[in-house]
């Protein structure tokens, strides 16, 4: 084995992506690029049952959209191929035979029904059953029966399993980066199923052997995965392998109290759990995901990098560059980190904003235009620099906007308290005003209009307020100015005959 960096993601296809998977994939890629290592995907299909169709494709589109793309995975540099356990089926079968033979595992005979029967009889007596030392040598095993025995049964073509066989009463001294020393007594392990009757391996056997024959180097996985290192550990020690590094990642939590954040979580708590949408392909329930929702893949990116991290500042917003750059696993937590909502909300905007005018346009062009609204791209990019600060997201814009669109229909009933008995007379000497100014320009606009309040001597507010709800029809929107000005002379002038007409 080389020294290489060489860290990977290795999610179960049984579902769309939860977004604490994605945080996992993340910090392998940060390790990865940090390193100069290599980050791979392994897909890790072997539970037949779990299996559901399109969710291997929604989790490698996940991460091309959050441009965290691992260097080797299905389909692409695939060095230790191939990336999907199911097809390295034939493989596994020889490692879990190498450990019957060096006696680090047996055949178990037991049937689906002799185990439940032994577990109701345990419940019975308020216990719990567990395979283990203390009664493998009297079940159904290759421990109990002799060779001659075995040897029938597999060529009888019983069903069996391969278990672990854990050693008893060693205390185990294991190492996790983040965790740091942890002291495990193996006594308390169950003997775990290596290889099933179906021919398939277990989670834990092809993910050692895999993690072995790809050879990785750094375990990062989530915390949920912790009880499982110490068996992982003895898979090594059992196969005479070195065993990669352990980091397992904390949990992270709801935004209220301190459970788990769940893929059941779904939508119901007003946020999405997921990268993607989703739609299930049984049930044809809709998830809703990060993209759809508006949210940039920078944003993502970054409010997942400080869930469970920091660079030991107060510095929030991180580019993914810096984030390779900054990132270290020895800053992050022990403990759960609560998820935000609403700071996720405050990073869009802070990447909204980052985003140019003309870019922002056209995509709020493709909103205006399924709203039946054609205008050219440089109006609306003009629109976009005088809205977008106020904006979380795209789908934001045209409630802020829809005035330089399309004139008021109706005016806010609280705004109306301001338009006086005196409001018309004034808002006609406005729009004669209005509609004798030749260089409309904002600024020479707003000198005009203002100079004349001055001079008639009535207050600031007693005009503008009228006149913004006259051209706005609420009082909301940037300068009013550069909204006369991009509206342009006969529109604002329209719409203030159409206010002193209506408004009673
Ligand atoms: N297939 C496991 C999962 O679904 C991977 C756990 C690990 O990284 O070892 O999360």
């Amino acid at each position: 084995m080389t020294n290489q960096v060489r860290v990977r993601f290795a999610p179960s296809p049984t579902g769309p992506l939860h977004i604490g998977g994605v945080r996992t994939a993340l910090f392998n890629y940060l390790f990865a690029k940090k390193n100069n290592g290599v980050f791979y995907v392994r897909i890790e299909d072997t539970d037949q049952n779990r299996f559901v169709p399109g969710a291997e494709e929604y989790i490698l589109e996940a991460l091309e959209w959050l441009g965290i793309s691992p260097d080797e995975t299905i389909g692409k540099n695939e060095k230790f191929g191939p990336y999907r356990q199911s097809e390295r089926k034939e493989l596994y079968k020889k490692y879990a035979d190498q450990l019957i033979e060096s006696g680090w595992a047996y055949y178990a005979f037991d049937t689906a029904e002799e185990l439940d029967e032994l577990r109701k009889k345990a419940e019975s007596e308020g216990q719990t059953f567990i395979y283990n030392h203390s009664n493998r040598e009297q079940l159904k095993t290759s421990l109990k029966l002799s060779k001659e025995e075995v040897d029938n049964c597999i060529a009888n073509g019983e069903a069996y399993v391969i278990r672990f066989k854990t050693p008893v009463g060693e205390t185990l001294h294991l190492n996790d980066m983040i965790r740091g020393d942890i002291k495990f007594d193996t006594s308390l392990l169950d003997d775990k199923v290596l290889y099933k009757s179906d021919g398939m391996p277990t989670y834990h056997l092809a993910n050692i052997v895999d993690d072995h024959l790809m050879e990785t180097s750094h375990v990062i996985r989530g915390e949920e995965w912790l009880p499982s290192m110490p068996l992982h550990e003895l898979l090594y020690k059992a196969f005479g392998w070195t065993a990669p590094k352990f980091a397992h990642l904390p949990l992270i939590l709801k935004p209220v109290g301190n459970g788990k954040l769940s893929k059941r979580d779904g939508d119901k708590l007003g946020f999405p759990v997921f990268p993607l949408d989703w739609i299930d392909p049984v049930s044809g329930e809709k998830s809703s995901g990060y993209r759809e929702k508006g949210f940039y893949p920078e944003t993502v990116l970054n409010f997942l990098a400080l869930l469970g991290w920091n660079d030991g500042t107060d510095q929030e917003i991180f580019s993914l560059e810096e984030l390779v750059e900054k990132f270290d696993l020895s800053r992050v937590h022990k403990a759960g980190a609560k998820f935000d909502p609403e700071k996720n909300k405050w990073f869009n905007q802070h990447y909204l904003k980052l985003q140019s005018d003309s870019n922002l346009a056209l995509e709020f062009q493709k909103i205006l235009q399924e709203k039946g609204i054609i205008s050219d791209k440089e109006y609306v990019t003009k629109v976009v620099a005088l809205i977008k600060e106020r904006a979380t997201f795209v789908s934001d814009f045209y409630e802020l906007s829809d005035f330089f669109f399309v004139a008021p229909q109706e005016y806010d009933s609280k705004a109306l308290k301001n338009w006086k008995k005196e409001t018309p007379i004034l808002m006609t000497q406005v729009r004669d005003l209005i509609s004798g100014i030749e260089d409309f320009e904002a600024k020479n606009i707003e000198s005009i209009v203002k100079s004349w309040i001055t001079d008639q001597e009535i207050g600031m507010g007693k005009v503008m307020q009228p006149l913004r709800l006259s051209l706005v029809g609420a009082v909301k929107g940037p300068d009013l100015f550069e909204i006369i000005e991009m509206i342009g002379k006969e529109e604002a002038v329209r719409r203030i005959d159409n206010a002193v007409n209506t408004i009673q």
